[in-house]
């Protein structure tokens, strides 16, 4: 779906933007909530006041209870049951829905999976507090703030983007925008400005780039008819977070620095207005711990190859248009990925081809050297499979979350980095990967002398530090080992000491711990025991000693954990001061898995190095396309050849349905993708003079979804390619006009084809397939275009596919024989096959003649010089006419031309 961005009010808007719950029963409570209500429910209401906008889930015990509107919202989307419970002291019954506390985190995921906000309110104490269990605000979950392992995709990453934008003249869109996006999981946090004509077009592609699951926007511009592709969620914010001064300020206070400059942001005041409003977003939500967010780029557009929205999803480069998985997608091919930080890396880059040929050169050599050696590439597999995601773990540190487990992971991680570091030393082609990895030493000392071997997986029991770590805690341990095995051997001792047989110690919720002589023997006990109490039977009696140790033992679990999270905190802040040691490895790691991942695939499938030059050169041998291969089911994946010159630089393509048009064209622009992101191609050989964008006009999608017709989107996108092709870019056209009638598709696509041909502006390389047979005879009119054809072989009344894209143009289209093959039923296909013959017979009256006067005119649809309406406008003398006679004169000529 297209997403528009607009102030047009009449815009759709999205289906799911944030849900508002804030109700009118919300708002009759609030009045009364000085009356009646109890005080659970008033404090519950208190905090639904702050987050309006948000599902509130209350802890009650066991439970997390939404209540009124939030409860019917769960209940619905959730399908859990709806009850209602009386909140109020006259009894009055209030909706409400519940989940058991262990089970939370599921339901809030799948809430916000669908767009919701959910603000989490804890209990912090069982003990009530002037008649009131205390609570706290605990989380604040978004689509776009989501930090539990368990929502979030390991090999995606989760961005939350904010866009500010500048009203163009006519208040109806925009010029300019900022737009910077962030992942709180790893700290990447990035800002750019686009402006001019080009700036909603550039937003977008960023947009379907980033692919974020949460876009914030000022409250005018939200409310007033934005729409988002579909994944992707508005928060419509308050205007002035996204103001210059408002912004900036919070970005500086964040940061602590005085100037933004340092970050490149010197008078990139939307790029500024944008992180800033992010930065606030960030600070509300995740309650001010936002300490992994440590710096901000400025990153720049025109240092990547451009790819509009259609182009990404044409050539399905992370899904296909279809289905929306990633099987069938450029992306599934190439990701042989064994980290999570490879595979998010590797996503970036596909989504992101480079214009840099000293980049790319160095990504190619790595590549080359691990593919020289399949020993190497099996050895580092094996390292990097058991690294852990050390950059959501860092930031999970950083932000405190993290639990004793993921520490050892941490580290267990980190220790195999000595052995990556091994392996590619030497590899000089992989130098500055190797200096950028750090084994950071101290962090695994720090963490393996830290902690138990086998530590809880949240800092919430006792058992996490190692002895040997704290005097202060291992005297604890010890003096309450003691006095447990005081205890536990105080009824032999004393027996013995007493000689009394019946002493027995027990434990009780009232008195604690106590020795028992029966009553006969009682007599008997020892000067120093105090009688506690009489009963029928016995008497029990303490000890001030034993007193003591008691004490000892009920406190000593709270002392130790106290303690125990006190250090785990230290080790914590340790950790921190080498986050961006660790970082810059997590880098390194995921490099070096993607370049592996590039390297392993190129050896199974056999892919080559391309030669990348700044030449205008475009020769592919052998191509074949790298999905496709991989999907056939039944036969050879047939190569095929492509080569521009400087001189023929359209290539019109015909053949029949189902030949391999279609797959030909995208293979061409897939090769020449996956040269730019750095990976071998599936080819014999590949000389790519580096392109600045790739355009794809392919197929007549059902664009129904997006409120358009099919046409209407076909000729967006042409116009798109028509205004922005340059000489470098690479154009893809596929059949383009058949979402109209046959004379106005066959127009378009010629007078679009003159216009590259002739507009010194562009000829760009152009791949253009068509059905319409007659635009094959443009090769003779025009002498940039080259005609190609995909061949078949006719086996009697049937047709063989060859998928072999040969020079010249096909003779015929072979529709009728597909129809066959496809099993349309018999009477149909003899009955189409009568149809045909009679058409030729007839001749076709739709031929395109070279004119002449002028080789690249239009089509002539009819004889210009017998046109009632040509003759009309030929005659007249305009410069006798009135303006007004001029007008209705021209309303005449339009009438008898509707009527033709
Ligand atoms: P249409 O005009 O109907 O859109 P097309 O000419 O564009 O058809 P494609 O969709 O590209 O045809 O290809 C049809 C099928 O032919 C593909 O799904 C694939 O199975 C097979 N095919 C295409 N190219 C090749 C090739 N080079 N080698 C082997 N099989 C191929």
């Amino acid at each position: 779906m297209m997403a528009a961005l607009s102030r047009n009010p009449t815009a759709q808007s999205d289906p799911t933007p944030v849900k508002y719950i804030c109700s009118s029963r919300l708002v009759t409570l609030m009045a009364k909530k000085n009356s009646k209500v109890t005080p659970a429910r008033r404090q519950y209401l208190d905090f639904k006041a702050q987050y309006p906008n948000a599902v509130v889930f209350f802890r009650m015990g066991d439970f997390f209870e939404c209540f009124d509107d939030d409860a019917e919202l769960v209940s619905r989307e959730l399908e859990i049951t709806l009850t209602s419970r009386p909140l109020t002291k006259d009894g009055e019954r209030i909706p409400m829905a519940g989940v058991p506390h262990h089970a939370v985190e599921g339901y809030i995921a799948r809430l916000v999976e669908k767009g919701y906000h959910v603000a989490v309110i804890d209990q912090i104490g069982n003990d009530p507090i002037d008649g009131i269990v205390p609570r706290k605000v605990t989380q604040v979950v978004t689509p776009g703030t989501v930090t539990e392992p368990a929502m979030l995709r390991e090999h995606q990453n989760n961005y939350l983007m904010g866009l500010a934008l500048e009203a163009d003249r006519g208040g109806q869109g925009f010029s300019a925008a900022g737009i910077a996006y962030v992942d709180i999981t790893t700290g990447e946090f990035q800002t750019t400005e686009v402006t001019g004509d080009g700036a909603p077009v550039k937003v977008l592609e960023e947009i379907t780039r980033l692919n974020p699951r949460e876009v914030l926007m000022g409250q005018t511009w939200a409310t007033n008819g934005a729409t988002l592709p579909p994944g992707s969620h508005l928060t419509p914010r308050p205007d002035f977070q996204f103001e210059p001064g408002y912004a900036a300020e919070a970005l500086r206070r964040h940061f602590q620095v005085k100037t933004l400059d340092g970050f490149g942001l010197s008078g990139m005041t939307l790029a500024v207005c944008a992180a800033g409003a992010v930065l606030e977003y960030l600070k509300e939500t995740q309650r001010g711990s936002i300490e992994q967010i440590i710096s901000l780029r400025y990153y720049n557009t025109s240092r990547f190859m451009t790819l509009d929205t259609a182009t990404r999803r044409n050539l399905e480069l992370t899904e296909t248009i279809r289905g929306g998985t990633e099987i069938g997608s450029l992306l599934r091919v190439l990701d042989r990925t064994v980290t999570p930080m490879g595979a998010r890396l590797l996503r970036k880059w596909i989504g992101q081809p480079l214009l840099d040929l000293e980049r790319l050169n160095a990504r190619l050599d790595a590549v080359d050297a691990l593919y020289q050696s399949g020993t190497l590439r099996a050895e580092l597999h094996d390292l990097l499979r058991q690294i852990s995601d050390l950059e959501r773990l860092t930031n999970r540190v950083l932000t405190g979350r993290v639990g004793p487990r993921e520490l050892l992971v941490l580290a267990d991680g980190l220790n195999r980095i000595p052995e990556v570091r091994r392996k590619i030393q030497g590899v000089s082609e992989m130098e500055s990967l190797y200096e950028r990895l750090n084994p950071c030493d101290e962090v695994c000392m720090m963490i393996e002398e830290t902690l138990t071997d086998d530590p809880p997986a949240v800092m919430n029991v006792i058992g996490t530090i190692r002895q040997g770590v704290s005097e202060e805690l291992d005297h604890l341990y010890r003096t309450s080992r003691e006095a447990r095995d005081y205890i536990a051997n105080l009824e032999s001792v004393e027996k013995e000491r007493t000689g009394l047989k019946t002493l027995k110690v027990g434990y009780n919720k009232v008195f604690g711990y106590y020795i028992e002589i029966s009553r006969g023997l009682s007599e008997r006990a020892p000067e120093h025991y105090i009688r506690k109490q009489t009963l029928v039977n016995a008497e029990r009696f303490i000890t001030p000693e034993m007193k003591d140790y008691e004490n000892i033992i009920l406190n000593a679990d709270d002392r130790l954990l106290e303690i125990e999270k006190r250090l785990y905190e230290d080790l914590l802040k340790q950790i921190r001061r080498h986050s961006q040691a660790i970082l810059s490895t997590a880098t390194a790691v995921a490099h070096i898995d993607t370049l592996l991942s590039f390297a392993e695939v190129a050896a199974r499938e056999n892919y080559v190095r391309p030669l990348l030059t700044d030449e205008d050169v475009l020769e592919i041998k052998n191509g074949r396309h790298p999905v496709v291969e991989k999907t056939l089911k039944t036969g050879r994946f047939v190569p095929n050849d492509c080569s521009f010159d400087t001189e023929q630089r359209i290539h019109i393509i015909t053949g029949p349905n189902m030949a391999g048009k279609s797959t030909y064209l995208r293979q061409v622009a897939l090769i020449v993708l996956m040269a730019q992101i750095g990976s071998f191609v599936p080819a014999d050989e590949a000389r790519i003079g580096l392109v600045d964008r790739i355009f794809t006009r392919v197929g007549a999608q059902d664009e129904i979804h997006a409120g358009q017709s099919t046409f209407m989107v076909e000729m967006t996108e042409t116009a798109n390619i028509l205004a922005n092709a340059t000489p470098q870019s690479l154009v893809v056209l596929d059949e383009i006009g058949r979402g109209t009638s046959t004379y106005d598709g066959m127009s378009i696509a010629r007078a679009v084809l003159e216009y590259i041909h002739n507009s010194p502006n562009m000829k760009c390389k152009t791949l253009f397939a068509t059905h319409y047979h007659e635009l094959t005879e443009l090769e003779v009119i025009l002498p940039g275009v080259i005609n190609y054809n995909v061949q078949v072989a006719e086996e009697g009344d049937t047709v063989v596919f060859l998928h072999q894209v040969a020079p010249g143009k096909a003779d015929r289209s072979y529709g009728i024989h597909v129809a066959q093959l496809a099993g349309v039923p018999k009477a149909v296909v003899n009955r189409a096959k009568e149809i045909l013959a009679d058409l030729e017979a007839q001749g076709s009256d739709f031929k395109l003649k070279k004119t002449k006067k002028d080789s690249t005119h239009q089509i002539s649809m009819f004889d210009d010089s017998r046109h009632p309406v040509l003759e009309a406008l030929k005659a007249l003398r305009i410069d006798q006419m009135s303006p007004i006679d001029a007008m209705t004169r021209l309303y005449e000529l339009q009438r008898m031309a509707k009527q033709e």
